[in-house]
C-alpha cells in the first residue's frame, strides 16, 4: 500500500516541481496525503437544467443550456466589461466578464451550444450571470455528473491554470494512483461496526466525487468522527500519561493560616459557587495526583479570592504559592490585594516584575529560595531562570488567555515534582473549545455572583445621538462616578489609531472641562501607564480615555460607566470583558456601546447579544457560533491552528461528546496502549502526531 503522506506531492501525474511548490506555499499541502484530506468546501448538484425563463436574482447557481447570440462590449475604466447575450428560446440573459475580454471573444463562437454554470443576479431589472463557467455542450456527458466539488484555490493558483476545476483532476490522479489497493483504516472493525460508520477508503473517494447527497452526508459524517476522535484521544491519552507519570504535592491538612483567615478575615461569606470550587480543589490537592484545573468564572465572579485560598492550603502544607498576572497593573493590584486582606497574619507576599529594581529584587530571590516568601505575585518575570523557589507548590495563572502553552510548561520546570496548578479565566470558553484547548485540564465554573450586585444595564447608542450619552455622562460625573471610554484598534498603524483615540481625547477634554481626563494606550511605557491607571483608581482622573489595555481584570469600583467607542469593531468577548471593568461597586452601572447608525448584520446581532445578555457563558457560544473558532478570542493567542478539516465546532457539540466519550473508553481499557484489538488506533495516533506536529495534548 502506498504510503501518502512521506510520498512528495510532485510526483503526482499533473503536479511538477512548478505547481508543487506553488501547492505548499499557498495550501500548505506538501503529501499525497495533504491533498487527499483537502476537501472541497461546497458542491454544486449539476445534474439539472434550468431554463433562461426560470431564472431569479436570489438563486443558487444554475446550470443553463443554450447559444450565445451576439458579444457587446460596454462601459469605461473599472467597468469595461464584455456582455454575451445568451438564450436557451425561453428568454436571453446577460453573460458579463470584467477580465480577460480578449481571450473570451475568441475563445466562445456565436451560434455554438454551450452549457452555462453560474451565479444568477438582478442588475437594472435585467437578468445576468457574472464569470460563469462555459463547457461545449457536445463534450460535457451530463448525465454522468453528480454533485460536483468546489475546491478554495488562491488567485495566485488560479493565474497559474490551478482553479477549483484542475484541483478536482488532481484528485482524480490521485484516486488513479491509489488504485485497487486502497487507503487504509484508522478505525477498528468494531467501532464501524458499533457506529454504522462506512470504510475510510470510501469516505474519502465520496468527500471528492459524490453522486448524491445521501452518501455525500455519510461521507462526512465519517470523516468528522474521525477528526473529533482522534483530538480527543491525543488529548485523554496526554492526561493519562501525566496522571500515571507524575505524583502530585499532598496538602494532607487545612491548617492555621487558612482557618485564621477565613474566620476572622474574610469579610464577607462566600458564594455557593466559590465554596464548591474550593472543595474541589481541595479533593485534588489532597490526593496524590498533581492538579491541572481550569476555573472559569464570570468577570467580577470572586476568583481571586479562590486562588488566595488555595494559596494559604499550600502555606499551610509548608509549600510555596505563585500567583501569575498577564500585566504589571493587575500583578501590582493583585499584590496590594492579597496583603490587604492577609493584613495582620504571619504570610509573607513579595511582588516581583519587569520593574521590580535590581537592589529590590535580591531579598525577594533570598526569600523565595531559602522559603521565607510564602506568595509570590508576579508577571513572567517569576519564569526567569534565576527565580528559584524553595518549594513551589501551587501555581495560579490568572486571565490565562494572556499566557502561553510555553509559559507555563516552564512553571512546571522550577521543581522535580511540578506544582499543582490552577488556570483562571474570565474569558469564558464554550464547552466544545474548552474541551478541545483544555481537555486534558479539570474544569471548575464560578456560576454565581457575590449578592447584591445590580447587573449593568447595557445600551446600543448611535453616533447621531452621542450628545444625550454625553449629558447622561455629565450626570454621573457630578454624582461623583468615573467613566471608561474606549477607543478600538482600528488599524495596523498604530499611527492612525492614535490618532483617533487623540482626538476623542481632545473633544472630551473640551465637552467636559471641569474634569481631569486621564489617557492610556498601548504605546506607553509600563511606568507611565501604571501612573494614569493609578490616577484614575485613586480618583485623581474621573474619565480614563483608552485602548483595550485597560480590558483585563482592572478593578475600580466606583466606575459606573463604561463607553465603547466602534463597538463593531470588537469581538463579542471582548466587549463583555471591557464591560466587566464597570460594575464592580454599589451603584448601578452603565455600558453604552456606540456605532453608526449603519451596521453590517452581524454587528447588529453583536448589539442585540450584548444588550440582552450579561452571562458570559451565553455570551461565548453565540462568539463561537458568529465567528467560528479558528477567529476566537483565546484561540489565537493560545497559538494553536484551528484548522480542523471537516468538523466544525460550533455545530458539531454534540458528536464530539460523543467520540469523546469512545476515546475516553478506548484510553481507560487500554492504558498502556498495548491491546491488539486497538492496534490501529494506536497507530494512526501515533502517524498523526509524527506528521502533522499535531499536539492536542500538550497544550496545558
Ligand atoms: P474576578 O473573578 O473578576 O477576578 P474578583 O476576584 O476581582 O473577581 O472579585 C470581584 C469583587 O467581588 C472583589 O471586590 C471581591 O472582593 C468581591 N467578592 C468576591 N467574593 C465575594 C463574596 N463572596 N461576597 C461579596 N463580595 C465578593
Ligand atoms: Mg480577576
Amino acid at each position: 500500500m502506498l504510503d501518502l503522506a512521506s510520498r512528495n506531492i510532485k510526483y503526482l501525474p499533473g503536479v511538477g516541481e512548478q505547481r508543487a511548490s506553488l501547492l505548499e506555499r499557498e495550501l500548505n499541502i506538501r503529501s499525497l496525503y495533504d491533498l487527499l484530506y483537502y476537501f472541497p468546501y461546497r458542491y454544486v448538484d449539476r445534474s439539472r437544467i434550468f431554463t433562461v425563463a426560470e431564472l431569479t436574482g436570489n438563486m443558487p447557481h444554475v446550470q443553463l443550456c443554450g447559444e450565445i447570440r451576439s458579444f457587446e462590449e460596454m462601459g469605461e475604466g473599472a467597468s469595461h466589461r464584455l456582455v454575451a447575450h445568451f438564450t436557451d428560446g425561453t428568454g436571453f440573459v446577460d453573460l458579463v466578464w470584467f477580465r480577460g475580454l480578449k481571450y473570451l471573444k475568441s475563445r466562445y463562437k456565436v451560434g455554438t451550444k454551450y452549457v452555462i454554470f453560474g451565479k444568477p443576479a438582478v442588475f437594472n431589472g435585467r437578468v445576468n450571470i457574472a464569470h460563469p463557467d462555459i463547457d461545449d455542450a457536445e463534450t460535457l456527458q451530463l448525465s454522468s455528473m453528480g454533485l460536483q466539488p468546489y475546491y478554495n484555490t488562491t488567485e495566485k493558483m488560479k493565474r497559474s491554470g490551478l482553479n477549483s476545476q484542475a484541483m478536482a483532476k488532481l484528485l482524480a490522479n490521485l484516486f488513479n494512483m491509489i488504485g485497487n489497493s486502497g487507503i487504509n483504516e484508522t478505525l477498528t472493525a468494531e467501532i464501524l461496526h458499533k457506529h454504522r460508520l462506512m470504510p475510510l477508503n470510501d469516505a474519502l473517494r465520496i468527500i471528492h466525487l459524490p453522486k448524491n447527497t445521501r452518501e455525500l452526508r455519510e461521507a462526512e459524517y465519517r470523516l468528522k468522527f474521525d477528526e473529533l476522535f482522534y483530538i480527543q484521544l491525543s488529548i485523554l491519552h496526554y492526561a493519562k500519561d501525566r496522571m500515571q507519570k507524575y505524583v502530585g504535592h499532598r496538602f494532607a491538612k487545612v491548617g492555621e493560616m487558612f482557618n485564621r483567615f477565613y474566620n476572622e478575615k474574610l469579610p464577607f461569606e462566600l458564594t455557593g459557587a466559590q465554596k464548591r470550587v474550593v472543595k474541589e480543589i481541595r479533593r485534588d490537592v489532597g490526593s496524590n495526583h498533581q492538579m491541572n484545573r481550569l476555573l472559569q468564572g464570570d468577570v467580577g465572579s470572586g476568583k481571586t479570592l479562590v486562588a488566595l485560598l488555595s494559596m494559604l492550603l499550600a502555606v499551610d502544607n509548608g509549600y510555596q504559592a505563585c500567583l501569575m498576572a498577564p500585566t504589571e497593573i493587575l500583578a501590582e493590584q493583585h499584590a496590594a490585594t492579597l496583603r490587604r486582606m492577609l493584613d495582620g497574619l504571619p504570610v509573607r507576599v513579595e511582588l516581583l516584575t519587569g520593574s521590580t529594581g535590581k537592589k529590590a529584587r535580591v531579598p525577594i530571590l533570598e526569600g523565595l529560595a531559602d522559603g521565607s516568601v510564602n506568595i509570590l505575585v508576579g508577571t513572567h518575570a517569576v519564569l526567569e531562570d534565576n527565580v528559584q523557589f524553595c518549594t513551589l507548590g501551587f501555581v495560579v495563572i490568572d486571565e490565562q488567555h494572556r499566557f502561553g502553552v510555553v509559559q507555563r510548561a516552564r512553571m512546571w520546570a522550577k521543581n522535580n515534582i511540578p506544582p499543582h496548578i490552577l488556570v483562571m479565566t474570565a474569558t469564558p470558553i464554550p464547552r466544545t473549545l474548552a474541551m478541545t484547548l483544555y481537555g486534558d485540564l479539570d474544569v471548575s465554573v464560578i456560576d454565581e455572583l457575590p449578592p447584591g450586585r445590580k447587573p449593568i444595564s447595557t445600551q446600543h447608542v448611535f453616533r447621531n445621538r452621542a450628545d444625550e450619552m454625553y449629558s447622561f455622562i455629565l450626570c454621573q460625573l457630578q454624582q461623583g462616578r468615573q467613566v471608561y471610554v474606549v477607543y478600538p484598534l482600528i488599524s495596523e498603524s498604530e499611527k492612525l489609531d492614535l490618532k483617533n483615540l487623540e482626538e476623542g481625547y481632545a473633544m472630551l477634554c473640551n465637552k467636559f472641562c471641569d474634569y481631569s481626563i486621564g489617557k492610556l494606550h498601548g504605546r506607553m511605557k509600563p511606568k507611565e501607564k501604571d501612573e494614569e491607571m493609578r490616577r484614575f483608581a485613586s480618583g485623581e482622573t474621573q474619565m480614563l480615555v483608552s485602548t483595550t489595555v485597560i480590558e483585563v481584570g482592572v478593578d475600580v469600583p466606583n466606575a459606573t460607566v463604561m463607553v465603547i467607542e466602534n463597538a463593531e469593531r470588537f469581538g463579542l468577548s471582548q466587549l463583555h470583558q471591557l464591560r466587566g471593568r464597570v460594575g464592580r461597586g454599589g451603584n448601578q452601572s452603565y455600558c453604552l456601546l456606540v456605532t453608526d447608525y449603519k451596521m453590517s448584520d452581524d454587528t447588529r446581532k453583536r448589539m442585540e447579544i450584548m444588550t440582552s445578555s450579561n452571562d458570559g457563558f451565553e455570551i461565548a457560544e453565540a462568539d463561537l457560533k458568529l465567528r467560528g473558532p479558528g477567529d476566537m478570542e483565546g484561540t489565537q493567542q493560545s497559538g494553536i491552528a484551528f484548522d480542523l478539516k471537516i468538523a466544525n465546532l460550533a455545530r458539531d457539540e454534540q458528536l464530539l461528546q460523543y467520540v469523546r466519550d469512545i476515546a475516553r473508553e478506548i484510553v481507560e481499557a487500554d492504558p498502556q496502549c498495548n491491546n491488539p484489538a486497538y492496534r490501529v488506533i494506536w497507530e494512526r495516533l501515533r502517524a498523526i502526531k509524527k506528521n502533522n506536529n499535531w499536539n492536542w495534548g500538550a497544550i496545558s
